[in-house]
């Protein structure tokens, strides 16, 4: 492994260098054949690397130095991660990194920090995102998971659903009733809670690719320490909307699309379609619309960059992020004739290629991180302020 001189301060560097040096150490380490995969990986498929990450103290840029992280400016963070993106880098159970270890800087007292931040930096503890139920996705403050003050204990009784990569998980955080007769926001609050005790059942869901990183996950009677309460009781709805960052712009970033466009291209190529008249209008005005999209994005990235809160219209990007990657995804279907109906690596000409990954990328990509229609109610209400 190539290991790289570490400044002292990442920030002293120019973003030039900075995004130089990152993008060496990936183009040097990171294995070619993990590069864009059709699905998240599992622990045992890509731990290895976040390992490495941790080991060269790169597994947290988000977080501040005195806590263990590389305490980038939202520059270099954004930089950071767009050349994970441009590599094609995977993603691993990553809400430690993203979610809970910032949380805990923000909400958590010293003694939680002090007791799960080293174990979320060394991959120890893999945190998986609790949220969701069985009726209360969009409307997440319709949860029924509750818990229970008992002999100086929480007992959380209920069941969470789409538990990304729940099996991988060590640790959950998970949004939970402690009042049931306040108004229904008011009466949630936010557990930290280990996997690997008696009453905690991980089952995962087979998707229609074959895949199974989605999962439900049962609890009963499960017990938890009042120490791993965040913050205040009956405050975890402040808490989990407090963490709605900046990140959203991620949701909306033009990777994906890019990368779609790349394979359609490639699909393309191999059938001979670049000689199609209508095929080659077809993709024109497939790239022209992925550019326009990359001009809005930097637009807001440039926000960001200037320290200026993120506008509600960034909601608008991640509609068209998701629709536009479902429409090219669509389309290397078309392009790819039979070969679209194998999953995995199938024999496009003289090319091996993966026809219905980014069609099975695409399809979630409307659903989670807030679903397209919330999105466009947010637009509607907050930027075009229409009546509801
Ligand atoms: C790939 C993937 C990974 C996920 N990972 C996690 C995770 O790790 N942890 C977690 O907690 N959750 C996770 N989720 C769940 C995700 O947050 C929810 O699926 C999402 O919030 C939608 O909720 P729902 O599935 O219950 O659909 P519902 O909220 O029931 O919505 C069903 C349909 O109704 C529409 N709808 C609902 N309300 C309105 C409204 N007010 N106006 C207009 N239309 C509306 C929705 O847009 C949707 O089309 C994941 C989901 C996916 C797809």
């Amino acid at each position: 492994m190539t290991i790289i001189d570490t400044p002292g301060d990442w920030n002293a560097i120019t973003d030039d260098d900075f995004r130089q040096r990152i993008r060496s150490f990936l183009e040097a380490n990171y294995p070619s054949e993990l590069r864009y995969p059709s699905r998240r990986l599992f622990w045992p498929e890509i731990g290895f690397w976040y390992r490495k990450m941790s080991a060269v103290g790169w597994i947290a840029p988000n977080w501040p130095r005195e806590h263990g992280g590389m305490g980038l400016d939202t520059g270099k963070l954004l930089i950071f991660y767009e050349e994970h993106e441009r590599w094609g880098v995977s993603r691993f159970l990553d809400q430690g990194i993203l979610m809970v270890g910032p949380m805990l800087i923000r909400f958590g007292t010293t003694a939680q920090q002090k007791q799960w931040l080293p174990s979320i930096l060394a991959c120890e503890h893999l945190w998986c995102q609790g949220y969701s139920e069985p009726n209360a996705g969009s409307d997440l403050a319709g949860l029924r998971t509750e818990a229970e003050l008992k002999d100086g204990e929480y007992v959380l009784n209920g069941q969470k659903i789409w538990t990304t990569l729940a099996s991988d998980g060590t640790h959950i955080f998970v949004l939970a009733r402690t009042d049931k007769v306040a108004k229904k926001q008011a009466g949630i609050s936010f557990f930290l809670v280990d996997m690997n005790q008696p009453g905690v059942r991980v089952r995962p869901i087979r998707d229609v690719a074959g895949h199974d990183e989605l999962c439900e996950v049962f609890l009963e009677d499960v017990r938890v320490p009042v120490s791993n309460l965040v913050g205040a009781p009956h405050e975890g709805w402040a808490i989990a909307k407090g963490l709605l960052g900046f990140e959203r712009i991620f949701l909306g970033s033009p990777k994906y699309p890019t990368y779609a466009l790349g394979v359609l291209a490639r699909v393309a190529q191999a059938r001979g379609l670049m000689q199609d008249p209508p095929f080659v209008q077809l993709f024109a005005k497939l790239r022209m619309a992925v550019e326009d999209h990359t001009a809005c994005y930097e637009r807001f990235i440039d926000m960001v960059k200037r320290g200026e809160p993120v506008p509600p219209d960034i909601s608008m990007l991640k509609i068209i992020a998701t629709e536009s990657f479902q429409a090219i995804a669509d389309q290397v279907i078309r392009a790819a004739g039979e070969a679209a109906q194998l999953r995995g690596l199938a024999r496009v000409g003289d090319s091996e290629v993966d026809v219905l990954g980014p069609f099975f990328r695409a399809m979630p990509s409307t659903i989670y991180g807030g679903t397209n229609e919330i999105q466009r109610n947010v637009m509607a209400r907050e930027v075009l302020r229409l009546p509801s």
